[in-house]
Order: C-alpha cells, then sequence, then structure tokens
C-alpha cells in the first residue's frame, strides 16, 4: 500500500513520487524527499493532466495513474536518482519479473529483521557467476547498479540487443546469473532513514552508535542491524580479522568492523555462505565502495585464469588493479570464496569520495562497470 503524501510530507515515498513525475516530465526539482511548493505544483499539475480531482493530495487515485511508471509499463523501472531502501527493491523486482519473465526472484536468506533476502537468477547455461552489493551498509548505490544491469539484461534479451557490445542472449544461454542485489537489507534500511525509530532495532543501533562517537549515525554504518560487520564474517582466517580488528578498538558490536561473536554468527552471512556453497561459482564480483579499485588476490593464492580477468575488469571499467597482497584483511566473503574454491573472486570499488556515495555518482558508476558486469558473464 502506498501511503498518503501531501504537502509537508517526507520520506522515501515522496522520492519516489519526485522521482517518477520527474520521470515523465512533470517535476524538474531536486529528489530529496521533502514534497514542497514545486512537489505540490507538479502535483496539481499531473492530476489536471490525468483527470484526477486536482487536490495537490497523493492518495489512491494518484498513485493509481502513477503507477504504470513506477512499474515500468510506461518507460524504465529502476529509478536512479533517488534512495534504494529494501522495499522500493522489492517493488521493482516484483516489476522487473512481470515485464520479463527471463528474470526469475528467489530467497536464499532472511535478515535479521525478517526481511527475505532475495537474489536473482537470469540464464540456462552450466556456468554460474555471481554478483553480490550493498554487503555494507552505506554502500547501498551499488544496489541500484545490479538492479539496473537486471532491467537492462532484461530489455536487452527483448529486444534481442547489445548491451556492451554483447548479444545477451547468447549469455543467457550459455552462463547463469545469479544477481544479489543487497546483503544487508537492515543495515540499507538503517543508512537509509528507513527503519522506524521506535523500534527494538533502531533503538539498539543507537545503543551500539554510542559506543562509537566518532562513526556518524547512520551515515556510517556499514554493519548489519545487530553491529556486525557481515564482510568480516567468513570462515577465512576469522580468528586474525579478529586479532586486527579488536586491536584497531572494535571489541563489541559496532557501525562497523566488529567480526562478531563467532564466524558466520548472523543471517546475512550465513544465508550467503550456504546459498554459495549450494552453487557452483566460476567466479563472484563482490561490490563495494568506494575508489575506483579492483581487489583481485588473497593472500597467496592465486586461482586459474584470476590475474588475466582482473586486468580486463580493469581495462573495461578503467578502475585501478591492486595487485599487493593486503596484509590485514581477512574474513571477506571474497577471501573465503578464493580460499575455499580457488576461484576468482574480485572486489570492486565503485564511486569516489565518502559513503555513502550520492545517487548523482550513478550514472558514472554505472558507465564505468557495465563492462565489468558484462565481461564476468562471457569469461
Ligand atoms: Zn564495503
Amino acid at each position: 500500500m502506498m501511503p498518503v503524501l501531501a504537502y509537508g510530507s517526507r520520506g522515501i515515498y515522496v522520492e519516489l513520487l519526485q522521482s517518477t513525475l520527474k520521470k515523465i516530465g512533470f517535476y524538474y526539482g531536486k529528489v530529496d524527499g521533502i514534497f514542497g511548493k514545486q512537489t505540490l505544483d507538479s502535483v496539481y499539475y499531473f492530476q489536471s493532466q490525468f483527470g484526477i480531482t486536482v487536490d495537490g493530495v497523493v492518495g489512491r487515485a494518484t498513485w493509481r495513474k502513477l503507477e504504470p511508471y513506477i512499474n515500468g509499463r510506461v518507460g524504465r523501472i529502476v529509478p536512479t536518482d533517488m534512495s534504494y531502501p529494501y522495499e522500493i527493491m522489492m517493488m521493482n523486482l516484483d516489476a522487473l519479473r512481470v515485464k520479463y519473465p527471463i528474470i526469475k526472484v528467489g530467497y536464499y536468506a532472511e535478515s535479521v529483521m525478517g526481511k527475505k533476502i532475495p537474489y536473482v537468477k537470469i540464464g540456462e547455461g552450466e556456468q554460474e557467476i555471481s554478483y553480490s552489493a550493498s554487503m555494507h551498509a552505506n554502500e547501498w548505490i551499488n544496489s541500484v547498479v545490479l538492479m539496473k544491469f537486471i532491467e537492462d539484461f532484461g530489455d536487452a534479451y527483448e529486444n534481442n540487443s547489445e548491451l556492451f557490445g554483447y548479444n545477451v542472449r547468447e549469455i543467457f544461454e550459455s552462463r547463469t546469473l545469479y544477481i544479489i542485489p543487497m546483503v544487508n537489507p537492515d543495515g540499507v534500511d538503517l543508512v537509509l532513514n528507513n527503519i522506524s525509530h521506535t523500534s527494538k532495532y533502531f533503538r539498539n543501533a543507537i545503543e551500539i552508535s554510542d559506543d562509537y562517537p566518532n562513526i556518524p549515525f547512520p551515515k556510517g554504518w556499514k554493519a548489519n542491524i545487530n553491529g556486525v560487520d557481515l564482510n568480516q564474517q567468513f570462515p577465512a582466517d576469522w580468528e586474525k580479522a579478529r586479532e586486527v580488528k579488536f586491536a584497531q578498538g572494535y571489541v563489541s558490536p559496532a557501525p562497523r568492523d566488529f567480526v562478531g561473536f563467532g564466524p558466520l554468527t548472523e543471517p546475512e552471512s550465513l544465508g550467503l555462505y550456504n546459498f554459495t556453497l549450494e552453487h557452483n561459482f566460476k567466479i563472484i564480483l563482490a561490490y563495494h565502495t568506494q575508489g575506483e579499485i579492483i581487489f583481485w588476490r588473497y593472500l597467496n593464492y592465486n586461482p586459474e585464469g584470476s590475474e588475466d580477468v582482473a586486468k580486463e575488469f580493469a581495462r573495461v571499467s578503467g578502475y585501478t588493479l591492486i595487485n599487493e597482497v593486503k596484509t590485514n584483511s581477512y574474513a571477506g566473503y571474497r577471501d573465503w570464496f578464493i580460499s575455499y574454491f580457488n576461484r576468482p573472486g574480485y572486489t570492486v570499488e565503485t564511486g569516489i569520495g565518502n559513503n555513502p556515495l550520492p545517487i548523482s555518482q550513478f550514472e558514472k558508476i554505472y558507465n564505468d562497470n557495465i563492462g565489468i558486469l558484462i565481461t564476468a558473464g562471457i569469461i
């Protein structure tokens, strides 16, 4: 159910309203989630053009007229100019599934707060590839990247057209892509202020944050809602990760860098671990922000072909390859994948600046990364 919005309303649905009105040429202001004068004028204009009572209130009738544009029956689905919490992603996934039957949606885990964590399956080929994003809460912009990729793939398949110069139908037949757009939905919702302030999870997060006053709240939050850094949870030298992070002062649940009370204690990390074991991924791409760099090494492991693919990713993106072995970094999802399977895994750090990166960087990030996303599907 869409909420009723009016002058003075704020939040994600105001952003959705503004983004949608903008998409269809009724709004030229900022997508800022604040229903002010300019938004009101746009709503008046939209209502007058669509034969709805011109009252400036966005209720059932107005949402119904906006719905074809939100769900892509007219135009595109994934908004790339607004905040992207879990519920907007889920709305988009439903719409994508309906519009493009090749897009299959499944769930591999439930978050701490009980959100079903989706994956998207595209393709019928034997070779499996995994993409994941937003394991770190304040890196949510990459969820939009993967969702847009899903939409572009569906669209190119439908039209039998190319994406980054490749025929996606060939990829579809020879590969199966598993795309996990939001590993850490509770964390993303926390960062985007989309968790009720009266919920026990929010209050607990505030308490955790109080122990780490130097980390801005909620923008500095990377962990899951329990204050565990999901990318420090995997059984790849987890004890060493604990040593390193404890020495840095992360000794209890924290907005970032707390390794947990053991490996895989969190449903989000355990779910991803099991999902990965149940598949046969040839390579994985773990999307993070920021720095425009690509990590491909873990300790002295050197899976066959790993370096060549890394070079190709760097070439098509313009990102910098990090060839040095990080000496104090362990227990990440990719670290575990490389060391357990001895297959290539990559961390792609998109964008530049401070997390969370502003959505205004989306276009550059997407254009830089579409080559990597496609290349991973053809190697
Ligand atoms: Zn990260």
